[in-house]
């Protein structure tokens, strides 16, 4: 297997797009304006890092983890924006008074254990990097994001979103931006930021799945929708199974994801549509997961992973993806149909080109 150290393409990837946030921001929603603040000062605090490799000093790295124990850490920012102040939770610890805490533990603990028993990849690095999970991150802030070393997470305003470590899915999502960080390092931009988007929602579904035992066919795909508030009940971020439906409001405006190559989106917000245009790789995975379960799929999807590189676009996706759709019919790991299913699968979202 490929491995990566990560001293130079380190992502800081949110779940909720920017583009959602400024709907919600021209509709007066005072929390959504905030929280774009915080990720532009966010993004700043990363540019300190960049001038870091060049000697600058900034006191906000405290670099990776420890490595080989999986363990992981819970933080309570206490609503500051300082990572790493105040440890409330580690390894071998259960439930505090703090309901949060506890659900940043316990997810990150079944993300774990899904990949190091499922997958058997031994963390996000596959070495046993610790997992470090920060809580209340800022005053009502709608995010959470993997930061290139750790996880945050905003507690959302109790009327648009409730808190991020509150959905299975999110933080499956967040943590697998940390196995793409160590594995293929897929840019951030354009249709290798799309795959990278695709591969977070991948897995945050498929171990939300596998944790409530869900068929391809009994489960919702949607992505984000635990964290929706009261105002915002029923809608989710994303929807695998049908992209472009996942919200339709006059808060958040509607879904943009196409579910086919005709409708690509071809601007230039959101780094190129990486949260845009995933929901085409999002589909396709969907559509073999009916066939063949979800289990099955997001196997195949994982060894593709390994083969990935920075700049893979979608076409050059597919052949890899079918590549270890074959080698896992060889092993006998997932049924002889497979090959066809995933070929028909991409077809059916307008792939290859
Ligand atoms: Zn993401």
């Amino acid at each position: 297997m490929h491995k990566k150290t990560c001293s130079n393409k380190k992502c800081q990837c949110f779940i909720v797009p920017n583009y959602i946030l400024e709907n919600l921001a021209q509709n007066e929603v005072e929390a959504a304006r905030i929280s774009l603040a915080k990720s532009r000062q966010m993004r700043r605090r990363r540019a300190l890092k960049e001038y870091d490799i060049n000697g600058v000093v900034s006191l906000t790295d405290a670099g990776p983890g420890h490595r080989g124990e999986s363990a992981r850490h819970v933080y309570d920012c206490k609503g500051g924006t300082t990572l790493r102040v105040n440890e409330v939770l580690k390894e071998g610890e259960r439930s505090i008074g703090d309901p949060v805490a506890n659900h940043a533990y316990d997810y990150s603990g079944i993300v774990r254990d899904y990949f190091k028993n499922v997958l058997h990849r031994d963390s996000i690095d596959n070495e046993g990097l610790d997992l470090i999970l920060n809580v209340h991150y800022g005053d009502d802030y709608t995010n959470a994001f993997w930061d290139g070393d750790e996880m945050v997470f905003g507690d959302g305003d109790g009327e648009m979103f409730i808190s991020f470590a509150n959905s299975l899915d999110v933080v499956g999502h967040e943590l697998t931006h940390g196995i793409t960080q160590f594995t293929s390092g897929l840019e951030y931009n354009g249709q290798s930021g799309a795959l990278n988007e695709h591969l977070s929602d991948v897995f945050g579904i498929a171990i939300k799945q596998y944790h409530l035992q869900q068929t391809a066919e009994d489960a919702d795909w949607l992505i984000g929708a635990d964290i929706m508030g009261p105002t915002l009940k029923g809608q989710a971020l994303r929807s695998m199974k049908a992209p472009g439906t996942a919200y339709d409001n006059k808060l958040m405006g509607k879904d943009p994801q196409p579910d086919h190559m005709r409708n690509y989106f071809h601007g230039e917000r959101d780094n190129n549509g990486v949260h845009i245009n995933s929901g085409i790789p999002n589909k396709a995975f969907y559509l073999v997961a009916k066939e063949i379960e979800t289990d099955k799929a997001a196997l195949i999807w994982y060894h593709a992973m390994q083969s990935l590189y920075a700049t893979t676009k979608f076409n050059q996706f597919v052949q890899i993806v079918i590549k270890a759709a074959q080698k896992l019919v060889d092993s006998g790991d997932v049924p002889e149909k497979a090959i066809k299913i995933v070929e028909s699968a991409f077809k059916a979202v307008g792939l290859p080109e």
